[in-house]
């Protein structure tokens, strides 16, 4: 069995900075140490961090002192406003492109655009967007909702960061006919696009894609949307204890993908196996 593994697979840099920002973080302070909900969508490395004393608060009335990490997917501004307010230190670790997100989201606000976000509705990287927990900004997650869009006469929108482009631009070409001017941001992020294509040109060369990654990961989920709607037999797995012997029978031509969230320890066990039974 031939096994092709993605260059793509793993950690992005969004991820790899906020890992290193938590660890240093740790590292350097005397008091706690919590990340604000999971630092990142990958329930192993989570987990990996709370052995290494890292806590995950769900909620800030879990957090009486130390400090406080901003997961890569950002916080709602009302909560990041809370968490100042309690005087906690805090790290942020908000990737930049979610950041840029948000920045574009309030100034087209400023500017008196509807916004509309295209995403998913209680993803946390869309809940961090301006005005989305008070319902000012719109999230659109299909076509029928973005053809059910009352006209407004100025519309602005951007892209929840690990959409794939084929979706977005849908639903522009649909948005187009509910406004006047429409002002639209290119916000996927260039990690997560690389990702799929990456992907999509494996899953045309082989019989079979794994996707490793966490389930509760939007790009991950994504990855293993994209191949499987290639035609490929496509199986999203957290870790290598998933693989079903089953699954390769009859296979010839492996190929495997990660998400931006999968430690590469996993991707390794994947590896591993798959070359041991393959022998
Ligand atoms: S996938 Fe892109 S937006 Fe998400 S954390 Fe990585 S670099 Fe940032």
């Amino acid at each position: 069995m031939e096994i092709i593994l993605s260059k793509e697979a793993g950690f992005c840099f969004g991820v790899k900075r906020a890992l290193e920002l938590t660890l240093k973080t740790l590292a350097n302070e005397k008091g706690h140490v919590y990340t604000m909900g999971p630092l990142i969508h990958n329930p192993q490395a989570v987990e990996d961090l709370k052995n290494k004393g890292v806590l995950v608060a769900e909620s800030l009335d879990e957090i009486k002192s130390g400090v406080v990490v901003l997961r890569s997917h950002g916080v709602p501004p009302k909560l990041y406003q809370q968490i100042l307010d309690t005087g906690l230190k805090i790290v942020d670790a908000v990737c930049p492109n979610v950041k840029l997100v948000q920045k574009l989201v309030a100034q087209l606000k400023q500017n008196g655009y509807t916004v509309v976000v295209v995403g998913e509705k209680n993803h946390p990287e869309v809940m961090s967007v301006p005005g989305i927990v008070e319902g000012e900004t719109l999230v659109i997650e299909n076509i029928e909702q973005a053809a059910g869009l009352p006209w407004v006469k100025r519309l602005g929108v951007v892209a929840q960061t690990t959409q794939t482009c084929e979706h977005f631009r849908k639903i522009i070409s649909v948005l187009l006919h509910r406004t006047f001017e429409l002002r639209t941001y290119h916000t996927i992020c260039e990690a997560a696009e690389k990702r799929q294509q990456n992907s999509l040109d494996i899953a045309k060369q082989v019989n079979m894609m794994l996707v490793i990654g966490g389930k509760n990961s939007a790009n991950t989920s994504r990855l293993a949307q994209v191949c499987a709607m290639s035609g490929c037999t496509t199986h999203h797995i957290e870790t290598a204890a998933e693989i079903q012997s089953e699954w390769l029978k009859g296979i010839e031509k492996i190929g495997i993908t990660a998400g931006a969230s999968t430690p590469p320890w996993i991707i390794d066990e994947v590896m591993d196996k798959l070359t041991a039974i393959s022998l």
